[in-house]
């Protein structure tokens, strides 16, 4: 679905990603890990071009999206939830399901079975329909960013960072409804995270970032069972 191909990306003089190869394939789970500053979130920016490539390619279901817009390549169905979860503080819960929903081109009635959807996977967002979206929780607002981004009906998902800042409870259910997507609504998840213990449990491979490169792919089991990623990022 997604081949991104010795991918340099650049901030000034500084090489953030460093001829990165990696593919995810449709309906997967896949997970980036690697510690702070790694560019993991570059990654993502890149390849929803946010941030321009300097070198590679990055191709989309068969079509190169290398330099393409960031607008362009949202409309072909690539959906991306921030870190930090961005969502509008000063809009409702509702407005912000809305601006999900503003390239899609389908019917009213399907927009409306998708929000019935959204309601049934995060009961609490329909509670809080009216309420404006910086009065939510952290947790709340991370189910709405997520929400909002599935509003879109991408096909690829992208998450950047979605435990940061929540408590293990939270951070574990809405890891739990991050593999729903995934098996219900078939959707193809690019996931980032610093907690790799929980990325890799629900991941179905995953990739190691070291100083902008790839150091490790495998499986989510096997990289869980891998020593040096044990040492490195799971604290054991
Ligand atoms: P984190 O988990 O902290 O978000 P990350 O793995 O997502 O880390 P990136 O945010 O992609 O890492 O950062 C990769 C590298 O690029 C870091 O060295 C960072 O300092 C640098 N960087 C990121 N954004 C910019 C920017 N706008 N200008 C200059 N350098 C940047």
């Amino acid at each position: 679905m997604l081949k991104i191909k010795n991918v340099d990306t650049y901030y000034g003089n500084i090489q953030a990603l460093k001829n990165i190869s990696m593919d995810v394939r449709e309906g997967e789970i896949i997970t980036l890990i690697g510690a702070n500053g790694a560019g993991k979130s570059t990654t993502l920016m890149t390849l929803c071009g946010v941030v321009p490539a300097a070198k590679g390619t990055i191709e989309f279901q068969g079509q190169d999206i290398t330099g393409m817009p960031a607008d362009q390549i949202a409309a072909l169905g690539i959906s991306q939830v921030p870190e930090g979860r961005r969502i509008f503080p000063y809009l409702t819960v509702m407005e912000n399901l809305d601006m999900g929903t503003f390239l899609r081109k389908d019917k009213k009635s399907q927009i409306k079975k998708d929000l019935e959807n959204v309601f049934e996977l995060f009961p609490i967002l329909a509670d809080r329909k009216n309420q404006q979206g910086g009065t939510l929780s952290g947790g709340e607002q991370q189910m709405l960013a997520i929400s909002r981004a599935i509003m879109t009906k991408p096909k690829l998902l992208l998450l950047d960072e979605p435990s940061l800042g929540l408590a293990p409870i939270i951070t574990k259910r809405i890891f739990n409804i991050i593999k729903k997507i995934n098996q219900e609504y078939k959707t193809t998840i690019f996931l980032v995270e610093q907690n790799a213990n929980l990325a890799l449990k629900v991941a179905d491979r995953g990739y190691v970032m070291e100083t902008g490169t790839i150091t490790m792919t495998d499986s989510g089991d096997k990289l869980l069972a891998n020593e040096a990623v044990k040492k490195a990022y799971l604290g054991m």
